[in-house]
């Protein structure tokens, strides 16, 4: 991140407070500029369960002063262990801390409302957060936004981080274009760990410092501590059979249950522990052609232009890099006449890295998913063999 104050202090005005709002708040604010944020939401809460943070983050976290906070938040994995669903036997192995850190920064689990609120007291100093703000008309042109109170709020740059079913992406491209269903939907849910502990076979997943993840014909489970060990992660990863997009839908645990009957016995008895879960339906899109409107007063950012499967954990991940680059580029605009430029080298510089990693996830889910017969055996063949090598 920049610290050059641009030559020319914009009113920026961004939709959503999510995890992407809140990290584009904080950059854009460091390059000098007024940043007002609206969100839906009456309050800032907690929502969510456990979520992957891979050193492309931590770095940029660690950047903005955030290293200490972060390290006594979250938990840090040694290693990333596969299992195969029905056996619970070892197929990949790998010491996760170390290859991560290779990349420059550590690697951590986090609650997700633990992230936000780090997020939020890093921001929320030199923001105006607009809470209960529902956006719902934008003069891309003007630039200006409406609420559903009806007031309109007039600013020089509107930034949508307004989430998969984002309303600004509608107005960037002039149509409406609704993310596509990936097929999968996930459960999470979050399990005391004080009940694992007194469980000899489900104790080891708390003590030993992995995270692990078991996968199965159409499915998959990662599991992983959150919160000093308090808190044990579960999602998982299943065939969608109606559920919804949002942070908070419950599912049926009874349901959760039945969809994973056929994993081993130490599943079996975590998934006993659930007292209740959270349904996700996992959506994605084709990359977009563009992130920005033709006027060049509107952009993108976040799920609102690149929803991904969260098989290689990097929806969030993703977003907090826009942000950063944005307020790199921002830090140099001098005239109103320069924006168009510099949102469309944000769109230039992002969307390749972007829509490579939506397709990326999306060959996890093949990978992940196999169904039991010869390229499932290949593929925990060939995992086996890594593993070996690395433990050697
Ligand atoms: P959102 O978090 O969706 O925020 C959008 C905000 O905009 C919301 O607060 C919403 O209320 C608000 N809003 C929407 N419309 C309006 C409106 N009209 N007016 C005002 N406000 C509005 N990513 C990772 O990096 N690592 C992981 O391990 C990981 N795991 C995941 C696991 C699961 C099961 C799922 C579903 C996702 C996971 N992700 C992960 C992805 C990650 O959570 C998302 O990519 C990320 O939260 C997107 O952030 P965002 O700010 O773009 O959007």
């Amino acid at each position: 991140m920049s610290t050059t104050q641009a030559p020319l202090q914009l009113h920026i005005l961004i939709v959503g407070c999510g995890l992407g709002g809140l990290a584009a708040a904080h950059c854009l604010a460091q390059a000098g500029h007024k940043i007002t944020l609206f969100e839906s939401a009456p309050a800032i809460g907690e929502i969510g369960a456990g979520i992957q943070v891979t050193p492309n983050v931590t770095r940029l976290l660690i950047r903005w002063g955030l290293g200490d906070k972060l390290a006594k938040i979250a938990v840090k994995p040694e290693a990333l262990v596969f299992r195969r669903y029905s056996t619970g036997e070892r197929v990949a192995y790998s010491r996760w801390a170390e290859k991560m850190e290779a990349f420059g920064a550590p690697y951590y689990h986090i609650h997700r409302a633990d992230f936000h609120r780090l997020l939020y007291d890093l921001a929320g100093p030199s923001m105006t957060l607009r809470l209960n703000s529902t956006v719902v008309g934008c003069d891309p042109e003007a630039p200006s936004l409406t609420l559903a109170s009806g007031e309109t709020v007039h600013g020089d740059l509107v930034i949508g981080a307004d989430g998969v079913k984002s309303y600004i992406q509608q107005v960037v491209l002039g149509q409406v274009n609704p993310a596509e269903a990936t097929g999968d939907a996930a459960y999470r849910a979050l399990i005391p760990t004080q009940l694992m502990l007194s469980d000899p076979d489900l104790k080891s997943f708390v003590d030993t410092p992995e995270m692990t993840g078991w996968m199965g014909p159409g499915r998959h489970i990662m599991a992983y501590n959150v919160r000093a060990k308090q808190e044990f992660n579960l999602v998982m990863l299943h065939p969608d059979d109606g559920s919804v997009e949002s942070w908070t839908a419950e599912g049926s645990a009874e349901k959760m249950r039945a969809d994973f009957a056929d994993f081993e016995p130490r599943v079996q008895k975590m998934l006993a522990l659930v007292k209740s879960t959270l349904k996700w339906r996992l959506m994605d899109r084709k990359p977009l052609a563009t992130w920005v409107h033709s006027a060049g007063r509107v952009a993108l950012l976040g799920d609102a232009c690149h929803p991904m499967l969260p098989y290689r954990a990097q929806g969030a991940a993703m977003a907090i890099e826009d942000a950063a680059v944005l307020g790199n580029l921002l830090a140099h605009v001098a005239s109103r006449a320069q924006l168009a430029p510099l949102l469309h080298a944000y769109e230039a510089l992002r969307l390749p890295r972007t829509a490579e990693t939506q397709g990326a996830s999306r060959l996890n889910q093949v990978i992940f998913h196999l169904p039991d017969g010869p390229e499932q055996a290949a593929r925990d063949t060939a995992m086996r063999a890594a593993a070996e090598a690395e433990l050697a």
